[in-house]
């Protein structure tokens, strides 16, 4: 192997890890989606994160991008968290997301659920 193929192949491990990081959970909800991803990766300034989440997990839903833009999450995915789902219990982690409420929908789960049985 030279070094040429060491370094591609390494390169093509990374892209395979970085889609596996990337890839919203089989039932994890937008809010939580977009909250993990921010805090891992950043906001681009753009819905990067609300797109590959809808890609993904909502594939029907044209009018996404649309209706969180008309809900306050104009530019960018930080903005569709703080404007469009603002409530999120006051933790210093991260809450594992309570299940998205039907597939395709873009609805928050339930996290109050969570700290109850908690
Ligand atoms: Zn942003
Ligand atoms: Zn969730």
């Amino acid at each position: 192997m030279t070094q040429d193929n060491i370094a591609s192949a390494v390169e093509a491990e990374l892209v395979e890890l970085s889609g596996l990081l990337t890839e919203p959970g089989e039932h994890e909800c937008l809010r939580c989606y977009l909250l993990r991803m921010i805090n891992e990766f950043g906001c681009d300034g753009q819905h990067r994160w609300t797109i590959r989440w809808r890609d993904l997990r909502a594939p029907r839903a044209r009018g996404l991008i649309g209706r969180l833009q008309r809900l306050g999450g104009v530019c960018c995915d930080c903005e569709v968290l703080l404007n469009v789902f603002p409530d999120y219990p006051d933790t210093t982690s991260l809450l594992p997301c309570a299940g998205q409420r039907q597939p395709g929908s873009s609805a928050p789960c339930d996290l109050r659920e969570l700290r109850r049985s908690a």
